[in-house]
């Protein structure tokens, strides 16, 4: 089958590599929509830190947001899985540590990440062998497209439950890629007014399109009242502006990683009662997002700007968007076109 290789920074193709087999408690799943997001783009470039810290290394197979059918079963698998459409947990703990039996298997010590930590090989191929127990099923309301987008929707509905928003409250979210906007969305959805901040003239605009209550650079925000600031941004300096923005007794969240440790004073935290809540991976998150896109509470297809085929990842990683592509932040690949 086909999957994409990265093999250096910089270097990446598609590659034929043996089939995926389904070991004892996994499947196989044709895959059927994959999102690219900034991790992968980090993946290509080298930047990962992973990389740096002995978690992940070259040659890798990304790919950690996705959509597809189980084909296979491994021993001991329940066969109702069979032919079943479904999108998994990027987060696999070993299910058997303290962490993992308090229902933290996404912080376990001992977790492969799908794609991006432990060498297991990610999404972005024709097949893709995963755990049962990671396995989400996906209505027919949720189609390829949103099944795809359940893994940062997961990221963007925990940082929206982070940040405990109460009807009328006013919500900040700094950064206006994927993440961002998705936190945006799932806000409005909880009856929030939310001011999104950003900084490229593309992103702007686009935010702006999808009619949020005010879109912003850092420059024209205004001085109000912050009920919650939500830092989905790679920006080092902006968890500290956060905290400077927050209402007192409020919540400040931060998503967003940037690739320098971005600092706050624990004097202004406790001086203005806030409270931080960090968010890492969208696990807790995976079924509440599901339910809010088959209803059709949030909708967040017109984010993905275009879907190309596995030979146009390298392109999208080395930062080109393809020919025609929309405004929106989001790239999905197809491994089934050329
Ligand atoms: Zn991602
Ligand atoms: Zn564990």
């Amino acid at each position: 089958m086909k999957a994409f290789v990265i093999t250096a920074p910089g270097e990446a193709s598609v590659q034929d590599v043996a089939p995926p087999v389904a070991g004892p408690g996994q499947v196989v799943v044709d895959v059927a929509r994959v999102g690219v997001c900034g991790t992968d783009v980090e993946f290509f470039t080298g930047e990962m830190q992973y990389l740096h810290d002995g978690k992940a290394r070259y040659p890798m197979r990304i790919g950690h947001e996705w959509a597809g059918t189980v084909t296979a079963l491994g021993a001991g698998v329940d066969r109702r899985w069979l032919g079943r459409r479904v999108t998994g947990d990027t987060m696999l703990g070993c299910g058997v540590c303290r962490r993992c039996l308090r229902g933290l298997q996404h912080v376990c010590e001992f977790r492969f990440e799908v794609g991006i930590l432990g060498g297991f090989p990610g999404a972005l191929a024709e097949q893709l062998a995963v755990p049962a127990t990671s396995l989400f099923e996906l209505p027919d309301t949720v189609d390829d497209v949103l099944g795809a987008l359940v893994e940062p929707g997961g990221n963007a509905l925990r940082s929206v439950r982070g940040a405990a928003l109460e009807p009328g409250d006013r919500a900040l979210v700094l950064g206006a890629g994927t993440i961002g906007l998705l936190i945006a969305l799932f806000a409005r959805q909880q009856g929030a007014e939310v001011h999104v901040m950003g900084r490229s003239a593309r992103s702007l605009d686009y935010a702006r399109s999808l009619g949020f209550d005010g879109v912003w650079t850092d420059a024209d925000l205004p001085e109000s009242p912050f009920d919650a600031v939500i830092d989905a941004s790679n920006a080092a300096a902006l968890p500290a502006r956060a905290l400077d923005l927050v209402e007192p007794g409020k919540r400040v969240v931060y998503v967003g990683l940037a690739g320098s440790p971005s600092l706050i004073d624990t004097r202004t935290l406790a001086l203005k009662d806030v409270t931080a809540v960090g968010i890492l991976s969208a696990s807790p998150g995976l079924r509440g997002t599901i339910d809010l896109y088959a209803s059709g509470a949030v909708d967040p297809r017109p984010l993905v700007a275009a879907t190309v085929g596995l030979s146009g990842v390298r392109e999208i990683l080395a930062g080109h968007r393809p020919a025609g592509a929309g405004l929106g932040p989001k790239l999905h690949v197809d491994p089934r076109l050329a």
